[in-house]
């Protein structure tokens, strides 16, 4: 090879990557560039002649490094963002050495088996019904499509028509019934979908954004025809789910396809502490999760889950001449999913569930709980600091600027972020909750530990006493 051996290529990566997670624990929670400074660090014309591959890999560390967000740090607590933990990390390097194109078993047969046993650990852990099929996708934003498009192509089969042939021009109309709370990217999968984001019934919610059973069963009176129920495990802002032990039965009454996106909150099902939380969730036809959130596998990866194997092949077999066919026990994973080609996902699914252990992922998911309850207390007993929501999983909205107008908590809990943010000891964002600004947390980095979690408590109670004194400087100076 010109220009560097292999192996002094990928140790050169290794090294690079070693240094930058060995000093995550102490870096600042921020990048420390912004983006069009990164984006000048990178810009150049088309490079007309190659370079040695040494001196791309150390280019490329030197341009990034300053960019980079520490997000595998264990004070982020940003969006809902898994660890990408060291071991998921190290099998995805091999996944990418061994360059496995996983669309099939009989190309690839390593991956496709270690994605079919990964599949089964996780109907297991999950504690889902265990015939059910298992499609390794980017995220749960694609894992709802792929679960979304199995529904559609169901309940309009069962009207007669052929979605997977005929598509959508001139099928019975589908009812889709959401909570007003669904994640975003739920509507994103409909909206790929041909069912629309705006023509769905968008049920009314209670405080912590589940689904009112009340408002359910009305809605679910009105509909005739083909149906598809949405419902959620762990509300992206406060965690919460909704009662699957009463909307599911009701749903089944009107004949629809149940679905349940649980990004992160099925996960609670591996936990016996709080597995009570998603209780009656296996009860529904699909389910969306993620293994890059509270798993901590690598970027990317999500689980598209169907309870009937063969609704799910309908929707995204891919056939052709110059593919072999698979046989009775023989899985090919390009039937679970949209791609053909495609990254052996299943190498770094199965190396974590290998590494943590059933034992491991509740321990770990106990203690995220434990520790966003923790911080809640210690937040809400500051003064002028309210918690939004019961904290009954990982996740928590804080405001701040108790007492004053809520316009001016809004400005007060806006600045508070920025200060957080800007002190880097620790990262958690923003959100607007029941029209009002907040701010996020989540709780979900195997590196998150009780000190992390005070640190970070320590500079959100810090930042919000200097916002809060600047307020109070600023009314004095203006009279
Ligand atoms: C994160 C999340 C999604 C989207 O998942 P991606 O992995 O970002 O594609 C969907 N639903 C919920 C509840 C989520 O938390």
């Amino acid at each position: 090879m010109s220009g560097g051996s292999v192996s002094d290529l990928f140790l050169r990566a290794a090294r690079h990557a070693t240094r930058f997670r060995d000093g995550i624990s102490e870096a600042p929670q921020r990048p420390q560039v912004s983006y069009l400074a990164s984006l000048e660090a990178f810009r150049e014309p088309v490079p007309e002649g190659g370079s040695s591959g040494p001196e791309v890999i150390e280019e490329l560390a030197g341009k990034a490094e300053p960019g980079l967000h520490a997000m595998t740090g264990p004070r982020f607590f940003g969006w809902v963002i898994g660890g990408s933990h060291p071991v998921g990390v190290a099998a995805d390097w091999l996944t990418s050495a061994w360059g496995q194109n996983a669309g099939n078993h009989h190309a690839a047969p390593a991956a496709a088996a270690a994605e079919a046993v990964a599949g089964d650990w996780l109907l297991n852990l999950l504690d889902l019904p265990r015939e059910s099929s298992v499609g390794l996708v980017t995220g749960a934003t694609l894992a709802n499509f792929v679960c979304l498009a199995a529904a559609r192509g169901d309940v309009l089969r069962k009207a007669g028509w052929d979605v997977e042939a005929q598509g959508l021009f001139g099928a019975p109309p589908i009812t889709v019934l959401i909570g007003d709370d669904a994640h975003t990217t739920v509507f994103s999968a409909l909206q790929f979908l041909g069912l629309g984001q705006d023509r769905v019934f968008r049920l009314k919610t209670d405080d912590m954004g589940r689904i009112a059973p009340s408002k359910f069963a009305e809605a679910a009176g009105k509909v005739s025809g083909p149906c598809i129920v949405i419902l959620q495990a762990g509300q992206i802002n406060t965690g919460a789910f909704d009662d699957f032990a009463a909307l599911i039965p009701v749903a089944r009454r009107i004949g629809a396809w149940i679905h349940v996106d649980g990004a992160f909150g099925l996960w609670a099902r591996t936990c016996p502490e709080k597995k009570a939380l998603a209780d009656g969730a296996d009860k529904a036809d699909s389910w969306a999760t993620d293994g890059h959130k509270w798993l901590q596998t690598p970027y990317d990866c999500g689980y598209a889950i169907v309870g009937d194997e063969e609704a799910h092949r309908r929707a995204m077999t891919i056939a052709a001449s110059y593919l072999p066919p698979s046989h009775e026990g023989e899985r090919d994973p390009s039937h679970f999913v949209p791609e053909l080609s495609r990254r052996a996902r299943g190498f770094a699914t199965w190396a974590m569930i290998k590494h943590l252990g059933r034992e491991g992922i509740a321990a770990m998911i106990e203690r995220h709980c434990r520790i966003a309850h923790a911080m809640a207390e210690r937040l809400s007993a500051e003064n002028g600091i309210t918690v939004l929501n019961e904290v009954m999983l990982n996740q928590f909205l804080v405001r701040f600027g108790a007492g004053a107008s809520e316009d001016e908590a809004d400005r007060l809990t806006q600045r508070t972020i920025e200060r957080v943010q800007a002190d880097g000891l620790c990262f958690a964002g923003g959100a607007t909750w029941r029209g009002r600004k907040v701010m996020r947390v989540s709780v979900i980095s195997w590196l998150t530990d009780d000190r992390a979690a005070e640190t970070a408590t320590d500079a959100i109670i810090a930042a919000w006493r200097a916002v809060r004194s600047a307020a109070a400087a600023s009314d004095l100076a203006n009279g």
